[in-house]
């Protein structure tokens, strides 16, 4: 494959030992050969991400604030008052995320501020998924706002990748209100770079790149463009005289890996849009399948033993009602804790079989705080966590639970059918009111942010 790069002219750079010699000159067009062609693969790999996520969920809710320069952002009076995402008009007004509230306000008066809520941005994102399931089963989420899909072999289901495209922004758009932007290519890095480089900025909000045409899109484009390229690398790639992602992709691959090793290696790929990794069924939601866990890192170390069963029985209460809400029961409780002193290495991680599969709070309990207590060595704790595993359909798990006094299966049903419509904190064990219990703290908080 001929392909031509263009260089301003009298461009000047300094000369890299091995380096091809055509690009050393400074006439205007040069042409070299790629020897190093990837696999032929024709894949449709796709990454869809959503625009402005956090500010498009909050106008979605509030349809009062469409076409307003909308940002979200925490309390101004705190450390976290600093922008997290902000609409297209409010971009347009100079709004960058990271940036301060203060900061903003001395930008315009017009801006509508806006507390996050991260607790509907991870609905909105499952739902999203949900949506996106419906055209793959090959997904994987990169980040709260991005997924990449494996849609090879769904051609004659929803058409060409073009068409492809506009179908998932449309549904996405339609069940959501939310705008998203589609990069396509034939690996995870081509829809990455087709995504962030081209569709976010053109009207359709896709971008079809390839094995064919990535070097003429992507390699006039500067350095610190390339995915996986940070301002520490951009410096040492000006340093030897690399400004565009072309004149990366044209280094031998050795000489990369020489100087940066492994990594150099990686953005050399990354430059001639070659990327071996490949979307299988979504990893996460298998391992879901065969683990239901849950965690907390205490406010403050915890050492009295009826503080610390609290917790333990509140940890208990969310994994089991996970795992019936999956309709799932588990064979292995799992517990593991860690210890206050980092220097100790305090803590332990063991688990034990159970008589029969359950998901019942008090149950696993039971096994939770045996477990607890054989292992823990008194010393105070930091951090606690649960997990159920070796999974079972409720089905099978039902019969043993017919076993079972009616009255506990009811009650178990009725308190999660409460708490799934009006919270988790509207039916709870007494004891979370009990010092060292952490319900109503942790109801509220989401990753550290308001709920
Ligand atoms: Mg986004």
């Amino acid at each position: 494959m001929g392909i031509c790069i263009k260089l301003p002219k009298n461009t000047k750079l300094k000369t890299i030992a091995g380096a091809q010699e055509p690009y050393y000159n400074n006439t205007i067009e040069h042409q070299f050969v790629c020897k190093e062609m990837p696999p032929e693969v024709n894949k449709i790999i796709m990454l869809v991400d959503m625009e402005s996520f956090y500010a498009s969920v909050e106008v979605a809710k509030n349809p009062s604030l469409r076409g307003k320069p909308v940002v979200v952002c925490g309390d101004p009076k705190q450390r976290s008052g600093i922008v997290l995402a902000a609409t297209r008009e409010a971009k347009t007004l100079g709004v960058k995320t990271g940036m301060t509230a203060g900061e903003c306000t001395r930008l315009s008066s017009q801006l509508v501020f806006v507390r996050p809520h991260m607790q509907d941005y991870i609905d909105t994102s499952l739902k999203i998924t949900k949506i996106l399931e419906k055209f793959t089963d090959r997904i994987r989420p990169y980040s709260i706002d991005e997924q990449f899909l494996d849609m090879t072999g769904c051609e004659k289901l929803f058409g060409n990748p073009k068409e492809m495209a506009k179908l998932i922004i449309k549904k996405v758009w339609e069940s959501t209100g939310i705008r998203c932007r589609v990069g396509i290519g034939e690996n995870p890095l081509q829809a990455k770079m087709a995504c962030d480089r081209f569709a976010k900025k053109n009207k359709d909000g896709f971008f079809i790149l390839s094995h064919k045409n990535y070097a003429i899109y992507t390699w006039p484009l500067p350095i610190k463009d390339l995915f996986g390229v940070g301002s520490r690398m951009e410096n040492n790639f000006f340093n030897i005289g690399i400004r565009t992602i072309g004149h990366l992709a044209v280094l031998p691959r050795e000489s990369l890996k020489r100087r940066w090793g492994i990594n150099g290696e990686i953005l050399w790929l990354n430059a001639r849009g070659i990327d071996y990794s490949i979307i299988e069924e979504t990893s996460r939601a298998k391992e879901i399948r065969k683990s239901v866990s849950h965690s907390i890192t205490l406010p403050r170390d915890y050492r009295v033993k009826k503080e610390i069963e609290v917790v333990l029985l509140e940890i208990t209460e969310e994994v089991c009602r996970r795992a019936r809400s999956i309709k799932k029961a588990g064979r292995v409780v799992h517990v593991c804790c860690r210890g206050a002193d980092f220097e100790l290495a305090t803590g332990f991680s063991r688990q034990v079989r159970t008589f029969e599969p359950t998901a019942i709070t008090m149950d696993v309990y039971s096994y939770a705080l045996k477990l607890f207590y054989t292992y823990w060595d008194r010393r105070p704790i930091r951090a606690l966590g649960i997990s159920l595993s070796d999974l079972t359909d409720f089905k099978g798990a039902q019969l043993s639970l017919i076993n079972r006094k009616e009255k506990e299966i009811a009650l178990t049903k009725a308190m999660d059918l409460a708490r799934s419509r009006y919270g988790i904190t509207s039916l709870f064990w007494l004891s979370s009111l009990a010092p060292g219990g952490l319900l109503f703290e942790r109801a509220t908080k989401i990753g550290g942010h308001e709920a």
